[in-house]
């Protein structure tokens, strides 16, 4: 049989007909960002490092560097990204339905670079009670001291509209929030910013693009903890921030200041975790759902936090903006088991004890929410400990869950 030569550059960008109708999800998170390189050609973007980039003409670095002048994105120096990073960039581009991204060594320095970029000495932001914890620690380090104002609003709060002030300029928020994912309405929320010309920023470190995408659904800006999903195999640490056409100058004035870049190594590792984004994190969600049905029947635990199921309280927003869920969720122990946190993570075997989450294995972390809330009353709960559910058989975490529920029987007995 002979081979039909492909035209070249072949490349799912060059489709046969622009009636054709688009690509669909998983075969653009295969195909994006690889577009272009010329053929014969790997699979994967290699990995690109230099800081000085050379050029074969005075003309020829005026024209990039005028082009660079004009916004646009060039390889004209090692941190202004090489070509890894661009491809990296261009594949969370499409995947967030975006129009630019940014790349930062870790999803926190993405998180300052956003309130930096977006926010000016005068202004007021308003921020969702339920963000990620160290958000807490850009307010009293950054917002505060450089005379921004804020207030923490409820995600769930009705009444948004009430707490805009004239110098409001950033709603930021995360569906769902950090440790107990609260939802947010964010076209609800998004009509109402735009009515009062407020700009939306959304961590979506929890839907890394893949489940939920801010920007289809009226954010300007949406950050990514690449570190957790993306890369996926907690061995590389990396932020981005992709937004509209409308709200990038901001961001790429505050980058040109601050000089943030992602190692091209790094970027390789993001981009080869991306490619599987989709089918770990279906895995995810089957097992996570397992264990949710078998803890949920457990005396011990008095709720499992988990917004795929029906009892969450924000069950019909995931329902009704997200295409899934991830592996992260919650548990509440009976009040009675207050003492017993620590001989139950220690108990576990499979699951590991440490911060961060989003790889293929399973971890345990206790939580404290004394610091991390300060407008919903967490009060009064039962223990709070959350777990990521990995790629493990579920069955076999389900053992180790009930090994470790058998010992803590013996120890009240
Ligand atoms: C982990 C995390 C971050 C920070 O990412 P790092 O790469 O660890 O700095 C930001 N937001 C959320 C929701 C996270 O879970």
């Amino acid at each position: 049989m002979s081979r039909r030569p492909p035209p070249s550059p072949r490349s799912p960008s060059q489709r046969a007909s622009p009636n054709e109708p688009p690509l669909r999800r998983g075969t653009r998170l295969v195909h994006s960002g690889r577009s272009d390189m010329e053929s014969p050609r790997p699979v994967n973007v290699p990995v690109v490092r230099t800081s000085t980039v050379l050029f074969s003409s005075t003309a020829q670095m005026a024209a990039v560097h005028a082009a660079r002048a004009e916004g646009q994105r060039t390889f004209s120096y090692g941190r202004r990204g090489t070509q890894t990073a661009h491809a990296l960039e261009d594949a969370l581009t499409e995947l967030e339905g975006g129009a630019r991204t940014a790349l930062f060594p870790s999803g926190l320095a993405a998180i300052a670079n956003v309130f930096q970029a977006y926010l000016r000495p005068g202004d007021h932001v308003l921020i969702a009670d339920s963000v990620y914890g160290p958000v807490r620690r850009v307010v009293s380090g950054f917002v505060t001291p450089f005379g921004i104002q804020h207030d923490y609003f409820s995600p769930g709060t009705e009444n948004l509209t009430d707490m805009i002030r004239p110098n409001t300029r950033l709603i930021y928020g995360e569906a769902p929030g950090s440790l107990t994912y609260e939802m947010m309405d964010l076209p609800r929320i998004a009509s109402i910013a735009r009515a009062h010309d407020i700009r939306i920023a959304m961590d979506n470190t929890w839907g890394s693009g893949w489940l939920y995408n801010p920007l289809r659904l009226g954010a300007d800006i949406s950050i990514l903890a690449a570190t957790k999903y993306i890369v996926g195999h907690s061995d590389s640490m990396m932020g981005a921030v992709v937004t509209t056409a409308d709200a990038w100058q901001p961001l790429a004035d505050t980058i040109s200041v601050t000089g943030q870049l992602a190692s091209p190594d790094d970027a390789y590792l993001a981009l080869r975790g991306l490619r599987t984004l989709g089918v770990r994190l279906a895995a995810h969600q089957r097992h996570a759902t397992e264990l949710s049905a078998w803890l949920q029947a457990r005396p011990e635990i008095r709720q499992v936090i988990y917004p795929a199921l029906p009892s969450h309280p924000g069950h019909a927003l995931w329902q009704r903006d997200f295409h899934g869920a991830c592996g992260l969720l919650t548990i509440e122990l009976q009040p009675s088991l207050a003492n017993f946190v620590a001989d139950f993570i220690d108990a576990l075997r499979l699951f590991g004890l440490g911060a961060s989450w989003g790889g293929y294995e399973s971890l345990v972390y206790p939580i404290n929410l004394s610091s991390v809330r300060s407008v919903d009353d967490w009060s009064g709960r039962g223990p709070l400990i959350r777990l990521h559910v990995g790629l493990e058989d579920p069955e076999d975490l389900i053992d180790d869950l009930h090994q470790a529920f058998e010992m803590l029987a013996s120890l009240q007995s």
